[in-house]
């Protein structure tokens, strides 16, 4: 015996790449958003009072939640906030997933469910996609201790009519849902509207992906008041002061400035769409993406060469080396400069 026994091992959630090499370089491995922030996020930021800093945040994040509340059509008590979408996330695993029976998920989705599950000592089952990676509702029609489905998934970046999602939350009434939407606003439908017609529904979204914040860590989840009540309770055993004031200032900018919100996701989604033609034009497999990322697979040239070759002209993009897509790129849609660039070095590359 000795006090390495007695210390909690975990295998940790890798996430993509912060390379750190000279020079110029395209970075489209974590699905960052391309375009900055708002720039009434800088000017909130620019007239925070400095003297604010000296006390603790608000403790519900009060102002972003009403913010988001607003935005979206909902109560202050039915939204939580919390430090990017992996906080709210990890958090509701620990809330709503006590029970004994296994909880599912896609066998191919965010790597980091089976991470959370495994650290909470949450049994689980990966149940498989189809063939084309799409979801059988089907399979989400059996005793479960709860369910996550990301919508759109990632990293195929395929998204699941809202029908399928109400039918999984409509025949799963004893158990929760939690529908992962982190790439909802680049094509998906929100389940946002299906909140208050189902107790057991709890939808998560973030600041990182759409409105360009992924630094400045805000996620939220929408639910009925009781499930929020039942997720703040678990959070505030943890860590009471998570945003900070600068988060809640910036994350209030970001939401009301809709005018920039829609212009910019309009442009990542319509270069996503140049790059896909592109993409197959260079003999890629596309999936059909609703998100601001890419997953496809070359016909001749494996996967892993590409994504080592693009390393070598600083162009970072992911590689998932792990069963069913070790054969597939995950490319987040940068600038359309950006894009050109990747499609010229692939043009290269690949004649
Ligand atoms: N869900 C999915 C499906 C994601 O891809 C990510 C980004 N890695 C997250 C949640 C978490 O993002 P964040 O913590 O930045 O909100």
């Amino acid at each position: 015996m000795s006090y390495i026994d007695n210390i909690r091992k975990v295998v940790p959630y890798t996430p993509g790449e912060q390379p750190k090499v000279e020079g110029e370089i395209i970075k489209l491995n974590t699905n960052e958003f391309p375009y900055p922030p708002s720039a009434m996020v800088e000017k909130a930021l620019e007239s925070l009072d400095i003297d604010t800093l000296r006390l603790y945040p608000n403790v519900t994040a009060a102002p972003l939640a009403r913010a988001i509340a607003k935005y979206y059509g909902f109560e202050e008590d039915e939204v939580f906030v919390g430090v990017g979408s992996d906080d709210v996330l990890a958090n509701s695993f620990l809330t709503f997933f006590a029970s004994d029976v296994p909880i599912l998920f896609p066998d191919i989705t965010y790597s980091f469910y089976d991470v959370w599950a495994d650290l909470y000592k949450i049994p689980y089952v990966r149940v498989p996609l189809k063939d084309d990676f799409t979801v059988d509702v089907n399979d989400y029609k059996v005793k479960n201790g709860g369910i996550v489905i990301a919508n759109p998934n990632a990293p195929t970046g395929i998204a699941l009519p809202l029908e399928s999602i109400e039918e999984i939350v409509k025949a799963n009434p004893d158990v929760i849902v939690i529908v992962d939407e982190a790439y909802v606003d680049f094509g998906g439908e929100s389940a946002l509207p299906l909140v208050r017609k189902y107790e057991n529904l709890l939808v998560v979204q973030t600041f990182s992906k759409s409105r360009a914040a992924a630094g400045m860590r805000i996620g939220f989840a929408v639910g009925n008041k009781t499930l929020i009540k039942y997720l703040s309770d678990v959070k505030f055993s943890i860590n009471s002061y998570t945003m900070n004031q600068m988060a809640l200032a910036a994350g209030v900018a970001a939401i009301e400035d809709k005018e920039y919100f829609k212009e910019t996701v309009t442009r990542v989604i319509n270069t996503r769409n140049w790059a896909n033609k592109q993409l197959v034009k260079l003999g890629f497999n596309v999936l059909p993406s609703s998100t601001n990322f890419v997953f496809a697979s070359h016909k001749d040239v494996p996967a892993r060469d590409i994504f080592e070759y693009l390393k070598t002209k600083n162009i970072f993009v992911r590689y998932f080396n792990k069963d069913r897509i070790d054969n597939y790129l995950r490319i987040t849609i940068g600038t359309k400069e950006q894009m050109e660039k990747l499609v010229k070095v692939l043009e290269e590359y690949l004649k």
